[in-house]
Parts: C-alpha cells; sequence; structure tokens
C-alpha cells in the first residue's frame, strides 16, 4: 500500500484488536497485541501490533513515538524467547509502503523464525 498518515479504522489489524475477526493470540499487554500471522513466511510468524490508532508505517512516525517503539521492540524480543527463538535466533521486521509490500495501514512488527530464514531480501 502507498504511504498514507490517515489512519483507516476498518484496516484488518484494528478489526482483529476490536474483536470482529478471529486471531490467535500469544501475548497482550495494556499497550501491545501479538497474533500469529494468517499466511506465516516462517515457522513461527507473529504480528505485534500497538493498540490504538498508532502510526500508518515506519514513515509516519514522530518523535513522540520513539518510546513506546522501544517498548514494543522489547516486547518482541520477549515473545521470541517465549516461542523458543532466543536460542538460534530470529528476524523483526518492520515494512514500509510499496516496495517492502506493505499491506495493512496500522503499524505492525513482524517476528520470523523457526528455521533459518536466509538474507534479508
Ligand atoms: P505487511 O505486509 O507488513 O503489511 O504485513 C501484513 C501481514 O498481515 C501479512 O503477513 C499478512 O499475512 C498478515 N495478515 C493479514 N490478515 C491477517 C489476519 N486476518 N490475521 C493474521 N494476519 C493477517
Amino acid at each position: 500500500m502507498p504511504i498514507d498518515a490517515r489512519y483507516d479504522p476498518s484496516n484488518v489489524f484494528a478489526r482483529i484488536l476490536r474483536g470482529e475477526i478471529p486471531s490467535e493470540r500469544v501475548y497482550e499487554d495494556a499497550d501491545f497485541v501479538a497474533f500469529r500471522d494468517i499466511e506465516p513466511a516462517a515457522p513461527v510468524h507473529i504480528i505485534l501490533v500497538p493498540r490504538g490508532q498508532p502510526p500508518t508505517s515506519p514513515a509516519t512516525i514522530s518523535e513522540a513515538d520513539t518510546d513506546w517503539i522501544g517498548r514494543m521492540v522489547h516486547a518482541a524480543t520477549r515473545i521470541a524467547a517465549a516461542q523458543g527463538l532466543a536460542e538460534r535466533g530470529y528476524r523483526l521486521v518492520l515494512n514500509c509502503g510499496d516496495d517492502a509490500g506493505q499491506t495493512v495501514g496500522h503499524l505492525h512488527l513482524h517476528i520470523l523464525g523457526g528455521r533459518a530464514l536466509g538474507p534479508v531480501a
């Protein structure tokens, strides 16, 4: 999807957060929810999203977002460890816009692991 700062509350992750679409949640706290990707690209593929209406993509974050993004990365490392990925390693991915293949306009972090993932692109 093109980069667009306007948040569309009908996006699939907003609907998952509202409980309108089922998901297999693996983690949640006051700020974040994590669930399994519906089309996993690796044996473990989890999507970690902020609650509420976050920036639509990495390109639309501001200085005010840096604290919670740090906490989101920290939560991702805890989730990866809980999924058994700490020993062999894993990949955290933030897609941004069309060339990265971003399809959902609600900032999200991919947690990928469970096999050797190969080159980044
Ligand atoms: P991105 O390409 O970074 O925008 O990632 C969006 C991800 O959301 C893709 O990996 C999709 O497979 C995943 N996805 C789309 N719909 C759902 C859903 N209903 N439940 C779980 N994951 C989904």
